[in-house]
């Protein structure tokens, strides 16, 4: 668990007593509903934030697609064919510029994709997990918030309720015969 400064919306530590902007912190105290709403919306604007960020996230994969697509293509132009017992092989000529043109492309897709998806994994679940902040200090009115649960045990839990349903039916329709 962690819990809000309630001045600057930083998250710290259960046990901190005080916050780095000099506010005390507290994650016992309940707020009040005047406390509540204003505190809310600075989050939602954090939200807000993030969402923009993550449309910077998306350009980059489709900057390192585009890239991994040219990387691919150059590296298909950097074969030629080669008479080796008279029969035309194609090899890889690794000295033409088309070969260095992919792998530079290559190097660049590759880090422009894996930023951009890791970065935007990481900023979407702070975006979730805020929105869940937000629900929860709704709910109890202290800046004290739980963690949210990872997007893949969400889906393993889902995914578990639904598999003992259906072992559930398949039961009941036994009985029912
Ligand atoms: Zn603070």
């Amino acid at each position: 668990m962690k819990v809000y400064c309630k001045d600057c919306q930083k998250k710290l530590p259960l046990d901190a007593t005080t916050c780095k902007c000099g506010a005390s912190v507290d994650p016992y105290a309940v707020l009040g509903e005047d406390e509540v709403r204003p505190f809310i919306q600075k989050l939602h604007k954090k939200t807000n934030d993030l969402r923009h960020l993550l449309s910077h996230c998306l350009s980059f994969l489709v900057i390192g697609l585009i890239l991994l697509v040219i990387a691919f293509f150059f590296y298909y132009l950097a074969f030629g064919t080669e008479t080796i017992d008279g029969e035309k092989v194609a090899v890889l000529n690794t000295k033409c510029s088309e070969f260095w043109v992919s792998m530079v492309a290559l190097i660049a897709g590759g880090a422009a994709f894996l930023g951009g998806s890791i970065t935007g994994i990481i900023v979407a679940y702070n975006k979730r997990q805020i929105l869940f902040d937000i629900d929860q200090i709704r709910e109890t009115r202290s800046l004290a918030c739980k963690p949210v649960d990872i997007i893949f045990v969400v889906w393993a839990k889902a995914l578990g309720a639904k598999i003992r349903h259906w072992i559930w039916l398949a039961k009941m329709k036994k009985e029912v015969k």
